[in-house]
């Protein structure tokens, strides 16, 4: 349902950003009976089957799976254009480490399943358009947050304003609601860029997913479906800028000369983009009337690509708390819900943000005691089942105490 162009609308709930996290919170809040506002820049445009690839594309786990299903979006992301995949490898550039985690050894189907970002913003999409109690305003951004003891409201730059009890800001890393409601965060620019390269291959479509640890940032192959991949290639942003300048068959050239063996042959480079990085935590989930998910509220590096499937456990903790609190008859304003929900979630974030940092720092070292410690821990979780199990499952969003 959009919007008129009536002057105040008034819901529960207002989210700000209607990207794969903001509208699965929208959705997820929407079946709850609550009334939503959903208000999105830019809608996503449409996307069919015979379209090129999109650049931007996210490894799901299974327990942003679980969520997509649950609010009814999944079946229409799996039916087109998504891959699933089994095993999961690591690699060593420097050192002879080398692990594979395989959803087997976990009794599971899959690890996950690589889909476009469009594909999984436009399956929520449809679903909002038939959930009666959730209005999308879109082309337009607030251009002032009033919050008070009653309700908060956003004025829009179009001169709408939108009320309600409490504004979730699902608006990205630059978040306008995070500066609005003024919570502070943490970040850091990395000092590589990632690039990414949409391919075909010579192999057949694979159910592996790669990522080979090199001194200057990791390579990354997701595959696509059919005999496709996405190729993530981090790299000094100098080096990316002039890659990025080169014709499609220059690039095919010098990703065969970069990448390891098990990429095979390319046949071609689809498309391609470049991404600055930043890793960003706010001080705050939650502010009077305010509360942050997603990007809006932390980002990482996408080494292990986690962002999304933590912005998609932000909403099924949100989507919990919410259901428990308003059975308890609190409102929905009621500042115990952030802090509730804050608690649910800031850990596992601030876990991951550190792992992938490790990660990165770990493997970018060559001299040899790092490379021989990364080998032994290698060797460690390779001879020790339990040990590798446990990170695949967290790897697909399980944690301690599921
Ligand atoms: C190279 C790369 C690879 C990645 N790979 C993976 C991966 O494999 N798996 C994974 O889980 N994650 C991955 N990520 C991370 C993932 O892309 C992000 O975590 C995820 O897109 C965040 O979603 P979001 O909805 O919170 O924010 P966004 O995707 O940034 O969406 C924000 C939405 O808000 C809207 N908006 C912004 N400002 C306003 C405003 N003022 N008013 C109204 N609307 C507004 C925007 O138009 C947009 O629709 C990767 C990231 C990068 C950079």
């Amino acid at each position: 349902m959009a919007a008129s162009q009536q002057t105040v609308i008034r819901g529960q709930v207002v989210v700000v950003g209607g990207g794969m996290v903001g509208a699965a919170a929208a959705l997820a809040l929407g079946r709850q009976d609550i009334d939503v506002v959903l208000v999105e820049r830019d809608p996503p445009r449409s996307l069919s089957g015979s379209d090129p690839f999109d650049l931007r594309v996210s490894a799901l786990a299974p327990a942003s799976i679980a969520l997509l299903d649950r609010i009814g979006a999944w079946a229409s992301i799996r039916s087109e254009r998504a891959a699933l995949y089994r095993r999961m490898r690591v690699f060593d550039a420097v050192g002879p480490g080398d692990l594979t985690f395989d959803a087997a050894e976990i009794g599971r189907p899959y690890l996950g399943y690589i889909v476009e970002n469009r594909r999984v913003q436009l399956a929520i999409w449809d679903q909002l358009a038939d959930c009666d109690n959730v209005v999308s305003v879109t082309g337009s951004q607030p251009s002032r947050l009033e919050q008070s003891s009653q309700a908060a409201r956003l004025v829009l730059e179009d001169g709408r304003e939108v009320s309600a009890d409490v504004v979730i800001g699902a608006d990205g890393q630059r978040s306008w609601v995070r500066e609005a409601a003024g919570i502070g965060a943490d970040t850091h620019d990395y000092t590589v860029a990632a690039q990414i390269l949409s391919v075909e291959t010579a192999y057949p479509q694979q159910d592996i997913t790669w990522q080979r640890f090199t001194p200057d940032g990791p390579q990354a192959f997701l595959p696509l479906a059919g005999a496709r991949g996405s190729l993530v290639w981090y790299d000094r942003p100098e080096q990316v800028r002039a890659r990025h300048a080169l014709e499609p068959e220059a690039l095919r050239v010098e990703a065969m000369k970069h990448f390891p063996p098990e990429l095979g042959e390319l046949e071609s480079v689809a498309g391609q983009g470049w991404f600055p990085i930043r890793r960003l935590h706010a001080h705050r989930y939650g502010a009077e009337r305010v509360i942050l998910v997603g990007d809006a509220a932390h980002s990482i590096h996408p080494l292990a690509g986690q962002g999304a499937n933590l912005g998609f456990a932000d909403v099924a903790a949100l989507d919990t708390v919410v259901a428990e609190e308003i059975g308890r008859g609190r409102r929905l304003g009621d500042e115990r819900i952030a802090r509730r929900y804050e608690r649910m979630r800031r850990a596992d974030n601030q876990l991951v943000q550190s792992l992938m940092d490790g990660f990165d720092r770990g493997y970018r070292r060559r001299d040899p005691l790092t490379v021989a410690a990364r080998t032994a821990a290698t060797q460690l979780v390779a001879g020790l089942p339990p040990l590798r199990r446990w990170m695949t499952r967290m790897a697909g969003g399980q944690r301690l105490g599921d």
